[in-house]
């Protein structure tokens, strides 16, 4: 069933939130010890909320927008009570001392937190190998990598094991597990969306997102978590687009952007698909433009660079003295390196040397892809230049690094960028990239819908 008619059947209680959360469970049962997407799983509080939510809806009482929707949580968003690891061992005795804002605007809307889902050790992988908890394997394509770092909320909803799940993008985490997975992932502007009480991975970058197997649930969720939070300073207020409201919209004449330069960098048989789906659009009479973008070759450096300095100085507060161990005694290799990276190029001699030239970099990448949104709506292009690997594979840092490619432009420049599943190649999903002007979320959203039809009629 799509999330619009769930939520209506839960509202006329043809469906009751206990069934829903009840199905659910049986799903992570089955599936769960395979595929591992959710490291903590809370039965009796989503039984529990459900129950309350049904004898609401039999009270006939006013209920939220996510009313009954059982929604899966990436471990390094603070839920109360829940385990939120970042799926370290520096933080495995750690319970969520308060709520999130974005968790706050769920619960308040009825939604029903059912757990938390695996990811790299905080945030800092494209593959979810480095959990403390194991990896979880891609429900879309048995034994491969389901990307990363969300990659448990992209298994969770890809293998149905819940409605919906939230996920955190830095440099890709939502998009590129989105498109591992085949399903679809939503990284808000900067700003768009609070980060009170998300354990940063680099906080210049970071942005919470929706992933869902259903287009209507990213805007719903969207809707619920997006505008100003008092709690976090760099939120904006948004511009009052419903995400919902998009779906009995027009046809739009959004134009689109296709960028060589990211085809160039990305396996052929993914630039086959991506090349259909742009003719597909162009014969529908969009109108699309290639346009050139510069700086390719500086993105991963300096994404790198600045994310280990930011990293290094948000894990000073893992040393053990509150909560949780001395990270550097626990963590694993990637952290490990990312940490003693950050502490070097943040010494005062180097500063002018690395810092502050990934400083500088930044704002040319920046003003280079606002030259492109200049000309037109949305950018389209692959998510992931490759394929995922095989579970087990040994690759080096470089080749992980190599991952995210084409989705840390949009967080180097802050803005919005979402992954759509679009076709596969040997079975195994591939994902097409739309980014828009910031604020212009609701862009990607409308355009999405519009590709989702064009893909339906195209069979
Ligand atoms: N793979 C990127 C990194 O390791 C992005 C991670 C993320 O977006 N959280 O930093």
């Amino acid at each position: 069933m799509d999330i619009a008619s769930k939520v209506e059947s839960i509202k006329d209680h043809e469906l009751t939130a206990e069934e829903n959360v009840k199905n659910f469970l049986e799903v992570i049962e089955e599936k769960n010890p395979r595929i591992n997407a959710f490291i903590e799983v809370n039965k009796e509080y989503a039984i529990k909320k459900a129950a309350e939510i049904d004898s609401r809806v039999s009270k006939g009482e006013k209920l939220g927008r996510l009313a009954g929707l059982v929604i899966g949580v990436k471990s390094n968003i603070n839920v109360k009570d829940f385990m939120v690891s970042a799926a370290s061992k520096t933080l495995e005795n750690y319970r969520g001392s308060y709520d999130a804002t974005v968790i706050e605007r769920i619960k308040r809307e009825d939604g029903i937190i059912i757990g938390m889902t695996n990811m790299d050790e905080f945030a800092a992988g494209s593959s979810t190998e480095t959990s403390y908890f194991g990896v979880t394997d891609n429900p879309a394509a048995e034994g491969r990598i389901p990307g990363g770092s969300s990659g448990g909320s992209a298994a969770a909803v890809a293998a149905q094991m819940c409605d919906l799940t939230l996920g955190s993008d830095t440099g890709g985490s939502i998009r590129n597990p989105a498109s591992h997975c085949g399903v679809y992932g939503f990284k808000p502007t900067y700003g768009l969306v609070s980060r009170q009480g998300l354990l940063d991975l680099a906080m210049s970058f970071d942005q919470i997102g929706p992933l869902a197997n259903d287009l209507y649930g990213i805007g719903l969720l969207l809707d619920v978590i997006n505008g100003y939070d008092p709690k976090d300073p760099t939120t904006i207020e948004s511009n009052g687009t419903s995400f919902t409201r998009l779906f009995d919209e027009e046809r739009s004449d959004l134009t689109f952007g296709v960028v060589k330069e990211f085809h160039e960098v990305t396996d052929d048989p993914i630039v086959d698909i991506v090349e259909d789906t742009i003719n597909s659009i162009k014969e529908e009479g969009y109108n699309v433009v290639e346009l050139p973008f510069k700086y390719i070759d500086l993105c991963l450096p300096t994404y790198y660079l600045i994310n280990y300095v930011e990293f290094f100085s948000a894990t000073r507060k893992y040393d053990g003295r509150k909560y949780g161990y001395k990270i550097e005694d626990v963590c694993g290799e990637e952290v490990l390196r990312r940490i003693q990276i950050g502490s070097y190029i943040s010494r005062k001699e180097f500063s002018g040397k690395y810092y502050r030239r990934a400083l500088q970099a930044r704002s040319l990448i920046r003003k280079e892809i606002e030259k492109v949104l200049k000309n037109v709506d949305v950018i389209i292009g692959p998510t992931v230049p490759k394929l995922p690997h095989k579970i087990g594979t040994s690759i080096t840092p470089m080749e992980m690094y190599s991952y995210d490619i084409l989705t840390v432009i949009a967080n180097l420049a802050g803005i919005p960028a979402a992954s759509m599943k679009i076709g596969k190649v040997k079975g195994i999903p591939v994902g097409l990239q739309l980014q828009a002007k910031p604020l212009e979320d609701w862009k990607i959203m409308k355009a999405m819908i519009e590709i989702e039809s064009i893909l339906k009629g195209r069979g």
